[in-house]
């Protein structure tokens, strides 16, 4: 049994995931990152002590938001976990239950999932795209993870489109995130109709897909503005990298099927020049514990050779 530990912005979750990368026991706790690194350290120890129970445990791995040093475990600089900074989960949780542990970006810990147990298995070359408030991912060649300098971790979500477009966290403007994102259509939602035609109500992205659902014009049109961009970006991934599969998870691909004609429409209008055609669009499948799944492929990947 791996032992997996998933850091988000707001919830902490671990669970115990056996080597065919299903979850046996799993336990949750909002992560209230204010309260300081070691509050949540002692909870994240305390909930495996209590999932583990009776199992034995060969290794922690531990998928993470925020910027991080997956071969010190270190955090970096973590918007989202203030405080956090030069702190390690890796040294402490190995320390505390004697075993191997292993961090990567939830992104990356979740396009190994994929590739490994999930929408993309068998497959040699796979993005994983995940849409939520946020555009991240992962690409796995041959097996491995593909990293940057420094083992860094490439951020799919910030390629320009848009030059003028909604100024984006990372620097730039009109990055994919800054128009693809869940909040990007929310506030798109929320701002691009005038107040005298019903404008300025404030919807989630969840509620606006309803309401396309139900045939609101305004709705309609905020869904078919995602379908574009969501089918530009994933347009550039497949002329950037040709992949076999790109596999799509997040909260947004729940609504999947409001977008994905549309997504299909724009990329067949362009990336002419790569054999598009070969490159499956398909939706993530591990489920509503993808990301502790995730995590405990990031103990095996690192640690397993015979899992590669
Ligand atoms: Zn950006």
């Amino acid at each position: 049994m791996i032992a997996a530990v998933d850091i988000g912005g707001t919830k902490i979750a671990v669970g115990m995931v056996d080597e065919a990368g299903r979850v046996l026991g799993w336990a949750e706790t909002p992560t209230e990152a204010e309260r300081g690194y070691a509050a949540s350290l002692e909870k994240i120890s305390e909930m495996l002590r209590e999932v583990s129970r009776g199992r034995a445990m060969r290794g922690i791995g531990i998928g993470s938001t925020g910027m991080l040093d997956p071969v010190t475990g270190a955090f970096g600089d973590a918007d989202f976990l203030p405080g956090w900074e030069g702190r390690n989960p890796v040294e402490d949780l190995s320390r505390a239950f004697g075993v191997s542990a292993a961090i990567e970006n939830d992104g990356d810990a979740g396009a190994l999932a994929e590739a490994y147990w999930g929408a993309g298995k068998g497959k040699r070359r796979v993005v994983y795209v995940t849409v939520g408030t946020g555009i991240g991912g992962g690409v796995v060649l041959d097996g491995q993870l593909y990293r940057g300098v420094d083992m860094s971790h490439p951020e799919v979500g910030h390629h320009v489109m848009d030059a003028s477009g909604p100024a984006c966290t990372c620097g730039f403007r009109g990055c994919w995130e800054a128009l693809a994102a869940g909040s990007a259509m929310e506030s798109w939602y929320e701002e691009s109709l005038p107040a005298r035609e019903g404008g300025g109500a404030a919807a989630t992205a969840e509620q606006i897909c309803q309401l396309a659902r139900e045939g609101n014009e305004h709705a309609k049109r905020a869904v078919e503005r995602e379908g574009y961009y969501l089918g530009l970006g994933l347009g550039n991934l497949i002329s950037l990298f040709v992949p076999e599969v790109i596999v799509l998870g997040g909260g947004m691909m729940q609504s999947a099927e409001l977008y994905l004609a549309k997504i299909r429409e724009v990329i067949r209008s362009g990336c002419r020049f790569v054999p598009a055609e070969k490159t499956e669009i398909r939706l993530a499948s591990l489920g509503e514990h993808s990301n502790l799944i995730g995590a405990a492929m990031v103990w095996q990947h690192r640690f397993r050779s015979e899992s590669r």
